[in-house]
């Protein structure tokens, strides 16, 4: 598939740059998670802050691990399911279920707490879990915005299929699509299933800096340098996750769940969450 731009204009096709292994880590209530960053060797992924595929995993009766009531400020959390389903409860009042391809979209901004666990019935009686976590940052003139919560099921995501690629476009635009989102940021997020062979060449906004990552695949974050067009391919079967979006170039304070700009704001934050300001799920 080719997304074509302005006829005749000359195009810079990003090269890869560097390639990161994800550490595996414990995460929440002790799940593990395969994390691209933030790692020793890549601390951050500017205006991104975390990437964790949770699973592939299939659990046992009782064994399903999620991460119970915890706070965050200062950013955006999102979770995309691949298989499976979660469930998501927060001290601003919403709550929600996603399943594979639902995407939901939470925007911290001046505290939340909330809890994200695989849903009851795979807690329950067991069953396969597999996803995405992704922390986006926000500018500092943001970080303190209301809380907002964007639940999107799978069939309002679009999807472009052509030649051997399949294209979600959650968030930005990409592909020739914009996603359903509201942004808080200059992102882009694109889930690009490429067949044995295929490839995808579309345009990228050069301002934002790109990644991929494959799902279940090596485990590996590909980074990719300077350009407005993106070549993505694949020798066999690939689930890439495309993250791109506008560097906010701000000092990064982070402690925990909380990532502010300076270490003042990040005492203020711990003080707040344990003095109760940023309330409870279901209070
Ligand atoms: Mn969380």
């Amino acid at each position: 598939m080719t997304v074509h731009g302005s006829p005749g204009a000359a195009h810079r096709t990003r090269p890869v740059v560097r390639t990161v292994p994800a550490a595996t880590v414990r995460e929440g209530a002790g799940f593990v998670v395969h994390r691209p960053f933030p790692t020793p060797a890549l601390p951050d992924f500017d205006p991104f802050l975390l990437l964790d595929e949770m699973g592939p995993a299939t659990y046992g009766p009782g064994e399903a691990l999620g991460a119970p009531d915890h706070p965050h400020r200062g950013f955006e959390t999102v979770t995309y399911m691949l298989d499976g389903a979660f469930e998501h409860a927060d001290s601003a009042g919403h709550a929600g279920r996603i399943g594979p391809g639902d995407v939901q979209w939470m925007t911290a901004g001046a505290g939340v707490v909330h809890s994200e666990m695989p849903a009851a019935e795979i807690r329950r009686s067991g069953g396969r879990v597999h996803g995405v976590q992704l922390w986006v940052n926000l500018p500092r003139a943001r970080k303190l915005v209301a809380p907002r919560y964007q639940e999107i099921p799978a069939a309002e995501i679009p999807t472009v299929r052509s030649d051997g690629a399949t294209v979600r476009v959650i968030a930005g635009t990409f592909a020739g699509r914009s996603g359903p989102v509201a942004t808080h940021t200059a992102v882009t997020v694109a889930h690009v299933r490429l067949e044995p062979g295929a490839a995808l060449v579309t345009e990228l906004d050069p301002a934002q800096r790109c990644c991929t990552y494959a799902f279940g695949g090596p485990r590996v974050l590909v980074v990719y340098g300077d350009g407005d067009r993106l070549r993505l391919t694949a020798d066999g079967p690939a689930d890439l996750l495309v993250l791109a979006g506008v560097p906010l170039r701000e000092p990064v304070a982070r402690y925990g769940p909380f990532v502010m700009n300076t270490r003042e704001e990040l005492v203020a934050a711990v003080e707040d969450y344990r003095a109760g300001r940023f309330g409870a799920i279901g209070a």
